[in-house]
């Protein structure tokens, strides 16, 4: 296992092993611990399954040394995936649809990336296409798609939830954490459930996300802002299974928005808007759980900070909530 007390021979060997953090504002009865991800070098979860990924496919033969990987991603991914690319000779290119945040694009393109930029109408699944598109004209091109390929949620099955059991010696009673490709959430709950059978397992998405309707929620479609969660095509993913999840929590913008600053201000925690949805979340299940309105086997709740405040400083969001939102 890692540690960080050694020095290490590259920035691959710093990826994982992050803080686990208790909430100051969790319930004096049940505290929630949050993995605060933008420790990692690339300053987002998604470090882990570029590491994992790359190496997996290398190991395999699936891809050689000098091929190129391509991938539709928003941004934090590419930068992961950029990371582990620039020290395992391979080429990334990536399929960035409009209206992420332009800090991500840099950071990928600073690693060295190519970028292929997509109108945001198609969603992820149009990206997806032009990805594989521009891989057939390539040879020794892969596209990994975070979307699809079980080694994501093995990142995290493998690294992020065994580090989590090790920090609280077991005891976790609920995880509630976001979902996009649904990866961090799923290898998290199959390395817990392995000790804890009957850990509460919450998924968070934005008000106007659809993956509710996997576990029968009405469909209330909507716009939102918060980055990096949510959809409005729950078959995007093939990585989260309803069975292993007990409930979606919805969080609206708002809410997210004023936690993200609420973060900062009271905690010190320098993080982008799905932590701020995860954070209201968890934070509501800690207190039904001390309130007794919901059980769970440990009084502990663990969530997931997937990355850092700085990344939207574009995206104004330590402004107020309409200046966030774009209609100041
Ligand atoms: N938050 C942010 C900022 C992200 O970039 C992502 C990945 N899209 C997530 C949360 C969700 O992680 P996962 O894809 O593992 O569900």
């Amino acid at each position: 296992m890692t540690t960080h007390e050694t020095s290490k021979a590259s920035v691959l060997e710093a990826i994982g092993q992050t803080p686990l953090i208790e909430l100051d504002a969790s319930p004096d009865a049940v505290p929630v611990y949050t993995k605060v991800e933008t420790f990692n070098p690339g300053g987002s979860v998604k470090d882990r399954i570029g590491k994992h990924i790359f190496e997996t496919l290398l190991d395999r033969g699936e891809i050689d040394p000098g091929g190129t990987i391509v991938e539709p991603t928003a941004g934090n991914t590419g930068i992961g995936m950029a990371i582990a690319a620039t020290r395992l000779d391979l080429d990334a290119v990536f399929v960035v649809p409009e209206g992420f945040s332009v800090e991500k694009e840099r950071l990928m393109a600073a690693l060295g990336a190519e970028i292929v930029h997509i109108s945001s109408d198609g969603g992820m699944a149009a990206a997806a296409d032009r990805a594989h598109e521009i891989a057939a004209e390539r040879e020794n091109a892969v596209v990994p798609q975070q979307f699809a390929t079980p080694l994501n949620v093995d990142a995290h099955y493998e690294t992020t939830g065994p580090e989590i059991l090790d920090a609280l010696d077991g005891e976790v009673g609920a995880i509630v954490v976001g979902v996009g490709s649904g990866g961090t959430l799923t290898g998290i709950t199959r390395a817990v459930r392995e000790r804890v059978p009957d850990v509460r397992v919450v998924a968070v998405e934005p008000e106007g996300s659809t993956f509710g309707s996997l576990l029968g929620a009405e469909r209330e479609e909507g716009p939102y802002k918060i980055e990096g969660i949510g959809t409005h095509d729950p078959d995007v993913t093939d990585l989260l299974d309803p069975d292993e999840i007990d409930e979606f929590l919805r969080v609206g913008d708002r809410d997210a928005h004023a936690e993200v600053q609420r973060l900062a201000r009271e905690e010190g925690h320098l993080v982008g808007s799905s932590s701020g949805a995860a954070s209201v979340a968890a934070r509501n299940v800690a207190e039904e759980i001390a309130t007794g309105e919901r059980d769970a086997p440990y009084d502990t709740v663990v969530t997931v900070f997937p990355d850092g405040g700085e990344r939207y400083l574009s995206k104004n969001i330590y402004g107020s909530f309409e200046e966030w939102e774009g209609k100041a």
